[in-house]
């Protein structure tokens, strides 16, 4: 059934790049839906692990934000990062900044909450686009919800397998591009409960091990490596981690814990190659635009940064009356300033460590 009213702005995806968007334009004025397949909460395969910068950046953006956060509750404050580099001495990070783990589930229907109580947004959950047909205003279709909608303009912020990238700009993930992660979460595992845990193994490089403690005796612990170095090595990326549990330098810390979900795998959209960000009535976001970092994977602070860069921009079209690709080059290049320098940097960092292991320890101590 077509809901003939005509949305200005439809924003696909309710992740951190979508919620973050959604804030930013709720007191715009504008006519604005927020989409998503899922219902909130829902699972998302992450490390749980938030970086400051997210935060910040909200807290920024929005005075509301640094007491709705305060009284989150089951957020885990961090106050170190361990590395270890082949079984070696661990290298210690404090953090002056705050920073916290908090189960994806939790901190996305945590966003949510703000934009049902910030933003005036029409929330479509439950509603998974299956079709978008391009035009002037763009047709949005969904099987599931047996409706569809019309926009003006689209903001994609459907993640990984986003369908509006795969519309406007027919793009593939590639192995090159990707990292493939997985991650299981434990009980009763004995490390700190305050520090953040990375292992670094010279046969799995680019990537590396994590366990992330949660609060209440949970660690969420996980596994990533580039994709296309994945498929070289012998085991398949789930038995690496169990592996890694049951004989790595773990394996004490491990004795004895008891995992409390399966392995859970996901693609992560790495960063760094120049690419487009967006073209006639369209922006991509977060995941959905390649935007997580190449070097340590996380992609959070880049979705909601993003997120919030498309806000601004896509305000400005509606006061300028200018949806066209031209235009908004304008937020290619605020990506290109505000999160692709970063991005360009840290993928060649990752392709040196790659070439060159013994080089990861300098790292780490100049980091330190
Ligand atoms: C195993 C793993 C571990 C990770 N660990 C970390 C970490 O610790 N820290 C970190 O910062 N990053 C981590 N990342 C990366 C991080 O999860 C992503 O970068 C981040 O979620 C991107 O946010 P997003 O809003 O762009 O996309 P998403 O969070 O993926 O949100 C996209 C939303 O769009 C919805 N959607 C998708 N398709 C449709 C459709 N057709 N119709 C309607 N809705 C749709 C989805 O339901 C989803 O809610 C990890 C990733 C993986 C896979």
């Amino acid at each position: 059934m077509l809901d003939t009213n005509i949305y200005d702005i439809a924003i696909i995806g309710a992740g951190p790049a979508g919620c973050a968007a959604a804030l930013g334009l709720g007191k715009s004025g504008l006519k604005v839906a927020l989409i998503d397949k899922d219902r909130f909460p829902r699972e998302k395969a992450c490390g749980d692990a938030i970086p400051g910068p997210a935060i910040s950046t909200l807290e920024k953006a929005f005075p509301f934000f640094q007491d709705e956060f305060f009284n989150l509750k089951k957020k885990h404050r961090i106050r170190s990062s361990s590395i270890i580099l082949n079984n070696g001495r661990p290298i210690d990070y404090y953090w002056k900044l705050p920073a916290y783990n908090i189960k994806r589930s939790l901190f996305d229907a945590f966003l949510l909450k703000l934009v049902r109580k910030y933003a005036s947004v029409d929330i479509l959950t439950e509603w998974a686009v299956n079709e978008i047909n391009p035009g002037t205003p763009h047709l949005i279709k969904s099987k599931n919800a047996g409706k569809s909608i019309k926009a003006k303009f689209i903001i994609g912020c459907d993640g990984v397998n986003s369908i509006t990238a795969k519309v406007f700009q027919q793009t593939a993930n590639s192995k090159q591009q990707t990292v493939f992660a997985v991650r299981a979460y434990y009980k009763g595992v004995k490390l700190d409960p305050d520090t953040n845990f990375f292992y670094i193994l010279k046969k799995y490089l680019p990537g590396y091990f994590w366990a992330f403690p949660l609060g209440n005796d949970v660690f969420n612990v996980g596994f990533g490596m580039k994709t296309d170095r994945a498929g070289k090595v012998p085991l398949k990326m789930k038995e690496v981690l169990s592996e890694f549990i049951r004989s790595g330098q773990v394996k004490d810390a491990f004795a004895g814990s008891q995992q409390l979900s399966e392995n859970s795998g996901a693609i992560i959209p790495i960063g760094g190659k120049h690419g487009s960000y967006s073209g006639d009535g369209y922006l991509l976001t977060g995941d959905a635009a390649h935007l997580a970092d190449p070097l340590q994977g996380h992609g959070i602070d880049k979705a909601i940064v993003s997120g919030l860069l498309a806000a601004r921009h896509t305000a400005n079209c509606f006061k300028e009356d200018d949806l066209s690709a031209d235009f908004n080059a304008n937020y290619d290049l605020s990506i290109k300033i505000g999160i692709g320098r970063e991005l360009r940097k840290n993928r060649r960092k990752q392709l040196m460590l790659a070439m060159f292991p013994f080089l990861l320890r300098i790292y780490a101590m100049l980091r330190k």
